[in-house]
């Protein structure tokens, strides 16, 4: 049984981008290849407006994260953490030899342009200044959404220095992203989450600033390398063998998601997550702090202390799955996954089955 997928990624992907993904191969460097490179990129700077350059990755979204971190950080970054995907992102800076320290608040929190200013401003203090900040604008684990556009300007006006990565990956194409009027560096997503698309493929917005810096790091290592990616992209070519499948899909969701309207998309992703918290504060509580919830993910307490296993086996009965809590939250929270093309019926639907299932009223 097909089963809507009520989970922060990977989302159900529409027959007609099942059907565009199966189209017949073509060679990466052909011409067919380059002008369908060059749509998916036209029409992702419409989603993320901007003028500069958005790269696509053949890799999950992990894998630009550290791209993002190998060719962004010469001296220090700064990684700010409010859950378990962007603790992730300081463990690979870790990883990558890099130096970084964490800006860390308590799970359900978001970072705030107040806590960053400070930190940014002490290791300007200590001598250790930073010139990358990684931001999470959407904290999957926690489904809290931190005020990235709030926070870009005060680093943008405060920090020039400072390069802004953002990990968009379970939000963009589910909220608006200005990326040139917030000054982002690099604004990185995987496509399976609001693009509802199959996992695979990462875009990316890279700044010219972001280009600059990397050109000043020796060893960026080289799946990532912005620099060889910049090259290729500037005739509508990936350095290695792109996944072109991901981009026949790509191209097809994007029409789709702009006859949708993107003003109506973002809207009805807002519409999902209102239902979503009503329902979770009516019958559990919220988890986190109520100024930030998240409009694609929606984190309640299992204050009831029902077995999350045997809801999502007869969910998965009626053909739909729910997320767990992540990591320390497992069996303690449940996450509901209101992106890509769900509906609010579909979500209306969904708390009816949960409902039923366990007895609320
Ligand atoms: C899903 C997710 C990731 C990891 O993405 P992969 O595509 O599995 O590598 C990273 N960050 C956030 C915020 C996510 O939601």
């Amino acid at each position: 049984m097909r089963q809507k997928l009520f989970i922060p990624g990977p989302t159900e992907v529409v027959d007609d981008v099942l059907g565009a993904m199966a189209s017949p191969m073509i060679g990466h460097r052909s011409t067919a290849y380059a002008n369908l490179q060059q749509s998916c990129e036209t029409k992702l700077k419409k989603l993320l407006n901007t003028t500069g350059r958005v790269f696509l990755f053949t890799s999950s979204s992990t894998g630009v994260m550290e791209g993002a971190i190998r060719n962004c950080v010469a001296r220090r970054a700064l990684n700010t953490l409010n859950g378990e995907f962007s603790r992730r992102w300081h463990e690979i800076a870790k990883s990558c030899g890099v130096e970084a320290d964490t800006l860390e608040v308590e799970p359900g929190q978001a970072i705030t342009p107040e806590l960053v200013d400070a930190a940014l401003a002490e290791g300007a203090r200590r001598g250790q200044p930073y010139d990358a900040l990684c931001l999470t604008y959407n904290e999957t684990s926690t489904g809290i959404l931190s005020p990235v556009p709030e926070i870009a300007k005060l680093v943008r006006a405060s920090y020039p220095e400072v390069l802004i990565l953002v990990d968009a990956v379970s939000c963009m194409a589910g909220v608006e992203i200005a990326t040139d009027a917030w000054g982002l560096d690099v604004c990185l997503a995987g496509v399976q989450k609001c693009f509802a698309l199959p996992p695979g493929l990462t875009v990316a917005s890279v700044s010219a600033r972001a280009l600059e810096r990397a050109r000043t790091i020796p060893y960026r290592g080289y799946y990532f390398d912005f620099v060889e990616m910049e090259k290729f992209a500037a005739r509508n070519n990936t350095p290695a063998t792109p996944s072109i499948s991901h981009l026949y899909a790509l191209d097809r969701q994007m029409d789709r998601m702009f006859a949708e309207g993107l003003a109506n998309r973002y809207a009805r992703h807002l519409a999902m997550a209102e239902h979503c918290r009503a329902w979770g504060r009516r019958r559990f509580a919220l988890y986190g702090d109520e100024r930030y919830l998240s409009p694609t993910v929606t984190h309640i307490t299992n204050t009831r202390g029902f077995d999350f296993g045997a809801l999502n086996k007869e969910l998965g009965k009626r053909g739909a799955t729910v997320s767990d809590g992540y990591g320390p939250f497992k069996g303690k929270t449940f996450r509901i996954g209101h992106m890509g093309d769900l509906t609010l019926a579909d979500c209306e639907w969904l708390t009816a089955q949960i409902d039923d299932i366990l007895g609320l009223k």
